[in-house]
């Protein structure tokens, strides 16, 4: 399989995100589902991601930013992430907002363009057959869970062909060496503290 330069899987990943949203949009529209006035964040939803091509076109945002506005993002992510050693040493899941967010009450994202697809999935039903043929589900956010009380059968992204798209695009962008590096499973504060991805 031919290797993709940077650039060409960055453009790719912007496509496949798109399609994301144009999904996600059409479910959030159907079930009339908003984020204003939200109660609750998304943003503090602990989480991890994996995928190199993700991580590095995160990176490739970061990058795009003033020096003082990254070293700030550094910062709040190290932070994160030893709260987060901590939490979880105690045997509970963290609730620590993300480095990222730049208006903690209204939830904006400081990297909006480079949000990963698990920011871009997280508030509508998915659902996702893995390789192995495991089906998983996820019933989208509180508020979506409360609009969807009671129908038969609410509407659901099916993320499989994204996925699908997701995986193929990894192996170009990465290659070879896909299968000899550690298995990308991080949350978005330790992308940040570990830097862009190391591809050999
Ligand atoms: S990357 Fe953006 S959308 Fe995703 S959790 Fe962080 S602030 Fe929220
Ligand atoms: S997706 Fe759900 S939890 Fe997240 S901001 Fe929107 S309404 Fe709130």
């Amino acid at each position: 399989m031919k290797k993709l330069t940077p650039k060409a899987a960055f453009r790719k990943l912007a496509a496949i995100y798109d399609k994301m949203v144009d999904r996600y949009n059409d479910v959030a529209e159907t079930i009339d589902m908003k984020c204003d006035g939200c109660t609750d964040n998304c943003c503090l939803s602990f989480f991890q991601h994996h995928t190199y091509v993700e991580w590095a076109y995160m990176w490739e945002g970061l990058n795009q930013l003033p020096a003082d506005r990254l070293e700030a993002i550094k910062a709040k992510a190290q932070e994160y992430v030893e709260q987060g050693q901590m939490t979880l040493a105690r045997g509970q899941r963290p609730h620590i907002m993300c480095p990222l967010n730049i208006d903690e009450n209204q939830g904006i994202c400081g990297l909006y363009k480079h949000r990963l697809m698990i920011c871009r999935m997280h508030g509508v039903p998915n659902m996702l057959v893995k390789p192995t043929g495991q089906e998983i589900r996820f019933p989208g956010c509180y508020r979506c869970q409360e609009l969807t009380e009671g129908m038969d059968t609410p509407p659901v992204v099916d993320r499989t062909p994204l996925y699908k798209d997701l995986v193929m695009l990894e192996m170009q962008f990465v290659g070879k060496n896909l299968r000899q590096l550690p298995k990308v499973d991080h949350t978005i504060a330790e992308m940040i503290v570990l830097g862009p991805p190391k591809l050999r």
